[in-house]
């Protein structure tokens, strides 16, 4: 007998260059499930509205969050989990009977990824360029993995400073305000937009001395020019963003279904995707 037809979505603004159809079709292919898994273009500040009208059918066992929207998903569910109080937003929404949890798995995403490139988080030191969601987001699963230090750097001072302030909430003395004699990373991540822009961060090149693992959580079908610069100055261990992607969408995968799926050919048809020739 086949396994009954269950729905999941993502809901964003803009939603279009969703890839998470295509990766949890492929996830659920593994198993021989019926998942309708749907892009759902919430309007602006009507979150909540999209949500309780999609989580009315009882077929749906829950979601993904994308921007705009990962904080009024955090508001809006029953109960959270512990990575998602801390990350203060929620990327995965989860049916259990009738109460919605709301997790994140971002954090899961990026050191699944990191770790799969051989690069140490326990007692590292890590510089994490940008202040915004996914920075936020990132950090308690890092903070988890056993990092050393982290130096925190963004465009806007206050940003920097409100990340540190709530860092140091759940994790007491471990991150601070990057500062120009701060060198000697084990692990630099861009988690700003800048290579979308084709832009880098404003800081000196020593911050590459120590050839640390570089990785930029923007991917594109080339390496963006954070990656060129970071290669360029003798950084051997240089990542995008792609396989944080995949691995954010596993975890969520496995907190809907409880099975583990395989990343690899999901990975690889991606990267096909992304870069044609
Ligand atoms: P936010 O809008 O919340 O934050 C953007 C960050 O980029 C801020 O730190 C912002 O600095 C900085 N920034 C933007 N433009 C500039 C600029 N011109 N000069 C300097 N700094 C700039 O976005 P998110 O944190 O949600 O996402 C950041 C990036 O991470 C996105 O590009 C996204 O695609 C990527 N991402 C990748 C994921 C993956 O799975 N690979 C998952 C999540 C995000 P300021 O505070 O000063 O404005």
């Amino acid at each position: 007998m086949s396994a009954s037809l269950v729905k999941a979505c993502v809901f964003g603004n803009p939603i279009g260059q969703s890839k998470s159809p295509i990766i949890h079709s492929m996830f659920a292919a593994q198993f021989n499930l019926q998942l309708d898994y749907q892009k759902r273009l919430a309007p602006e500040h009507r979150f909540v509205q999209s949500a309780t009208e999609f989580f009315a059918d009882k077929q749906c066992i829950g979601a993904n969050v994308t921007m705009p929207f990962k904080h009024d998903a955090f508001k809006w569910v029953d109960e959270l989990s512990s990575q998602a109080e801390r990350a203060g937003a929620v990327n995965t929404i989860i049916r259990k009977g009738e109460i919605l949890i709301g997790d994140n798995t971002d954090g899961y995403g990026i050191v699944t990824d990191l770790q799969a490139h051989g690069v140490e988080l326990s007692n590292a030191k890590l510089l994490l360029i940008g202040a915004g969601g996914a920075a936020k987001g990132a950090l308690p699963a890092l903070l988890d993995a056993g990092l050393k230090s982290v130096s925190v750097f963004n465009r806007s001072l206050e940003k920097a400073e409100a990340l540190v302030d709530y860092t140091n909430s759940y994790a007491p003395r471990k991150t601070a305000l990057y500062t120009h004699n701060d060198t000697a990373f084990d692990l630099v991540i861009n988690a700003t937009s800048l290579s979308l822009q084709a832009k880098l961060p404003d800081l000196p090149d020593s911050l590459f001395a120590n050839n640390p693992a570089v990785y930029d959580m923007v991917y594109l079908s080339e390496s963006t020019v954070f990656m060129q610069k970071a290669t360029q100055l003798g950084c051997t261990n240089v990542i995008d963003g792609l396989g944080m992607l995949v691995n954010q969408a596993a975890h969520s995968f496995y907190l809907w279904f409880g099975k583990k799926p395989d990343c690899e050919p999901v990975y690889a048809y991606l990267r096909e995707l992304n870069n044609p020739n």
